[in-house]
């Protein structure tokens, strides 16, 4: 599956980012050979010089790299500015203050709801202040004008906030659907791979602990798939509470794949251990009974020429030494120490 439509809002913003480039580069050229010949304006003919140039360099380099997030605050600031310098500068006739309708939109396609509101009411305050300063001057004698002026920016702005509220909401919850074990609320093997692949930048400490619950066939086959469910959940919720700064995956009916960085192999034993002695010592209450359940742990650590599949294969096979050497054991082999195999419990 293609991992990067999960990320809709990145590739949302990029493109909105590379077009308006591409349309303001040309634009802002077009403005500036006006300005500085015909308009007489040399400031502003030389901003948007500038603006245009910035703006064909950015789009250049979104076809070749991924958008980054001040790229998104610099465009949004620069046309913000225009747009104030420009109202500020030119005479209401020209109309230039008409383009403050467009920002409201762009704040939050490209920057998101929390900076929307913000930059919004912003631009509305100071747009209001430099307009309002300009009472002498027509079109704004008249109070109806303003009334109307007003209320068509905040009709746009409304719509961008209602826009961007419920795309992000649909965007999360998609992205949850597609990532997240319905049952349990741990990631699943999707959302392992993003991790390991897109998420994950720094692997050198990277262990990862394999758990298979012992004999689970038997709570359900004692107590019901409805209670063996929930016992699964409550798993799931005690491996997130113990792991803390880790992540934890539903690989299987009843198989987690944990993955946590430790800056020793100690370290991350006596974590894979505490897992297993907390899920041995916990009495998990559910619909009116109390169960008990152990786990094995296969433990690998992840080795520069480690393929993800190659890391759980190695955690596998500890697995399954843990579960033909009894049960309820952590098992690990690092490679640096062939003749090392840690048994715990
Ligand atoms: P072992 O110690 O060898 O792992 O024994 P086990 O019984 O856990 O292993 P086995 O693979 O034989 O059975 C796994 C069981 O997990 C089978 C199935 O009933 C149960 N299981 C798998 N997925 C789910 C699930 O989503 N909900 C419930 N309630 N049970 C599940
Ligand atoms: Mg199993
Ligand atoms: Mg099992």
């Amino acid at each position: 599956m293609d991992i990067a439509a999960l990320n809709s809002t990145k590739s949302l913003r990029k493109s909105v980012l590379s077009w308006m480039c591409l349309c303001f580069g040309f634009l802002s050229f077009a403005f500036a050979v006006f300005n500085l010949t015909v308009n007489n304006f040399a400031l502003l003919g030389y901003i948007e010089v500038f603006f245009s140039i910035y703006c064909f360099f950015t789009y250049i380099s979104l076809l070749r790299r991924p958008l980054r997030f001040w790229q998104s605050i610099v465009m949004c600031a620069l046309i913000t500015l225009i747009v104030i310098l420009a109202t500020a500068l030119a005479t209401p006739h020209n109309g230039v203050f008409v383009w403050s309708f467009a920002l409201p939109i762009l704040f939050y396609l490209l920057l998101g709801k929390q900076y929307g509101v913000v930059l919004s009411a912003s631009l509305l305050v100071i747009q209001s202040y430099i307009l309002g300063t300009k009472s002498s001057l027509s079109p704004f004698t008249t109070f109806n004008l303003s009334l109307n002026l007003m209320c068509a920016y905040l009709s746009i702005w409304a719509i961008s906030h209602v826009f961007e509220g419920s795309r992000a909401h649909f965007s999360k919850r998609l992205k949850n659907l597609a990532l997240l074990d319905p049952l349990t609320g741990a990631g699943n093997r999707l959302s392992m791979n993003h991790y390991f692949e897109v998420e994950l930048q720094d692997k050198s400490q990277l262990y990862v602990f394999l758990l298979d619950l012992d004999f689970f066939k038997q709570v359900n086959d004692k107590h019901g798939h409805a209670v063996g469910d929930k016992v699964l959940v409550e798993v799931a919720t005690l491996l997130r509470v113990t792991l803390g700064k880790g992540y934890v995956f539903r690989v299987g009916g009843e198989e987690f794949a944990l993955f946590c960085s430790f800056p020793h192999e100690d370290e991350a034993l006596n974590a894979a251990e505490k897992i297993r002695a907390d899920i041995e010592n916990t009495h998990f209450k559910i619909d009116g009974l109390v169960i008990n359940i152990t786990t094995s742990i296969g433990v690998a650590k992840f080795r520069s020429s480690n393929t993800l599949e190659g890391l759980i294969s190695q955690a596998d096979k500890q697995l399954y030494k843990a579960k033909r050497f009894g049960r309820n054991k952590v098992y690990c082999k690092f490679k640096k120490e062939p003749k090392l195999e840690k048994v715990i419990a």
